[in-house]
């Protein structure tokens, strides 16, 4: 690639990214998208592994509002929770999921025509939209790709980041493996950062590049110690990596957890019961397998009718599993899903380093708090996706840099597995002070992480990993200290 020049450089091609980018399109922009090369056939976005669906109110229904999905949001993530920036980015979300439908999105419906709504953990009542039963984020990817192909002001070019591009205090594009990308505005929406743990819900490219990016220009990133660990990742003896998600959505269809016992494990655990938020659930699972010893719990779902129609995505991995989800227990364990925190941004997206936007899972607004509600994700990249956009219109217009300097990440790295397990295992769902320190300690060894030249792309995700597990680490420990501090 020759260097080249966008009014918008957008770094992703998720949910996050390609909002900003078709919208940008739409407004008058010249975009360029770029994204990490996947393995063929494995999508390489979270957004298209989603199956759940989107949190949005139905502004037509007389016993939801905003006020209320503010408050289920808040009831989940506890103080850290923005109120004003949830009210926010939750108030523009039917406008968003009006834009999506308008690009070519297709969600489920009724015979009546309106979309038919369910409930996941944590929310008060039904009003996660999904499409194709539990494919939501592969209608949501491929409406958006399509989109985003239909632009010709928007560019789509597989290209790792490796470093930002700045001139003075100002960001001004993005240096690829293949070259340099000139931007006004440089959106990061590179994701999360499941690859940080041994197993995840997260494709492979999910390994934090976008935090250690933004990190090393001086953006300030924050809340990293609160990942969220979904409870019913599939289990598979001795399978690491990316592994397949059972939705909360079977829960909210009637599926329960049992233990290898038969108990249930949610039973007097939560007045939610099988839908309390996430976090609980995680540590009541983590809880029964302590207590059985065995390495999983299972979820039975056999009393939903018809569970292969309602969940083709889930039922297609269980079966691959050789089992059958009408018939059969589901082995489930929690497994890293959503990083809660990241790059703080304002209510337009923008971080503290000029020129530097960031959108999705990489960045911290303040809607996820310690833990995310189940479906805001995908609703917060589409609102703050169109509200980057409109921020990029403004700032069109910078002279293309003459003496531009790349601030690339630090290359110090562990070795992936070593570092995956030491983070499983430290900093999992169960935290000590002195697991922290002990991880800290690991982190800071010149044996364990290594300070040389980072060659290959697996080298530089390997530094971009162990960049942000040095710093969530960091953020954990001090966590863990100041709630010790004010529980004694
Ligand atoms: C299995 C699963 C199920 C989920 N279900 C739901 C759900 O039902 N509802 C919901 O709201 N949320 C759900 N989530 C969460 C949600 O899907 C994600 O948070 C959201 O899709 C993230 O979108 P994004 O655009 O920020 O990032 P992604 O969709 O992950 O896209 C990241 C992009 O960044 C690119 N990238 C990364 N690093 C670089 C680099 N160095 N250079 C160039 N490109 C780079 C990648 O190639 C990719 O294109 C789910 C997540 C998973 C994994």
């Amino acid at each position: 690639m020759t260097a080249r020049r966008a009014d918008l450089v957008v770094v992703g091609a998720g949910v996050a990214g390609l909002t900003a980018a078709v919208a940008a399109a739409d407004a008058g922009l010249t975009v360029t998208v770029l994204y990490k090369p996947s393995p063929a056939g494995a999508p390489s976005t979270s957004t298209a592994y989603a199956q759940g669906g989107i949190a949005v109110v139905d502004p037509t229904d007389p016993d939801d509002s905003v006020d209320r999905h503010v408050a289920d949001t808040v009831a989940a993530g506890g103080p850290l929770v923005d109120v004003v920036a949830t009210r926010s980015i939750l108030a523009d979300g039917p406008a968003a999921v009006d834009r999506l439908i308008s690009w070519g999105a297709v969600f489920d419906a009724g015979a009546s025509g309106a979309l038919t709504r369910t409930r996941e953990g944590g929310h008060g009542l039904s009003r996660i939209i999904h499409a194709g039963g539990d494919a939501t984020g592969a209608e949501v990817q491929r409406a958006l790709t399509a989109a985003a192909r239909d632009r010709p002001a928007l560019t789509a070019l597989p290209g790792r980041a490796v470093a930002l591009l700045a001139e003075g205090d100002r960001v001004a594009g993005v240096r690829t493996e293949a070259g340099d990308v000139f931007g006004d505005t440089v959106l990061l929406a590179t994701g999360g950062t499941g690859h940080l743990f041994a197993s995840t819900t997260n494709p492979l490219g999910a390994t934090g590049d976008g935090i250690a990016l933004a990190a090393a220009a001086g953006a300030d990133v924050r809340e990293l110690e609160y990942v969220q660990f979904h409870p019913t990742m599939l289990y598979t003896a001795g399978a690491r990596g990316r592994r397949p998600l059972i939705s909360e959505a079977v829960r909210g269809e009637g599926a329960s957890l049992v233990d290898a016992e038969g108990n249930a494990v949610m039973a007097g655990v939560h007045p939610q019961g099988d839908l309390a938020p996430r976090d609980v659930v995680a540590r009541a699972v983590t809880d029964a397998m302590e207590r059985t010893g065995a390495p999983c719990v299972y979820l039975d779902a056999r009393g939903i009718a018809d569970v292969a129609r309602r969940f083709p995505t889930v039922t297609a991995a269980v079966r691959e599993a050789g089992l059958d989800p009408q018939t059969d227990l589901i082995p489930v364990l929690p497994g890293a899903h959503y990083l809660c925190g990241g790059v703080v941004t304002d209510l337009h997206g923008a971080t503290a380093v000029p020129g530097l936007y960031a959108a999705g899972e990489v960045a911290r607004t303040g809607l996820h708090g310690a833990n995310r509600l189940a479906s805001n994700s995908l609703l917060e990249a589409l609102v703050m996706g169109l509200r980057v956009a409109d921020a990029a219109k403004g700032a069109v217009g910078h002279p293309v840099p003459s003496g531009a300097r790349a601030i690339a990440p630090p290359e110090a790295r562990a070795g992936r597995e070593a570092l995956q397990d030491a983070m499983t295992r430290f900093c999992g769902v169960r935290r000590t002070a002195d697991g922290l320190a002990e991880l800290g300690a690991l982190l800071a060894d010149p044996a364990f992480v290594r300070d040389a030249p980072a060659l290959s792309s697996r080298d530089r995700e390997d530094a971009a990993l162990t960049a942000v597990a040095r710093a969530m680490a960091a953020q954990a420990l001090a966590r863990v200290e100041s709630e010790t501090e004010v529980v004694a």
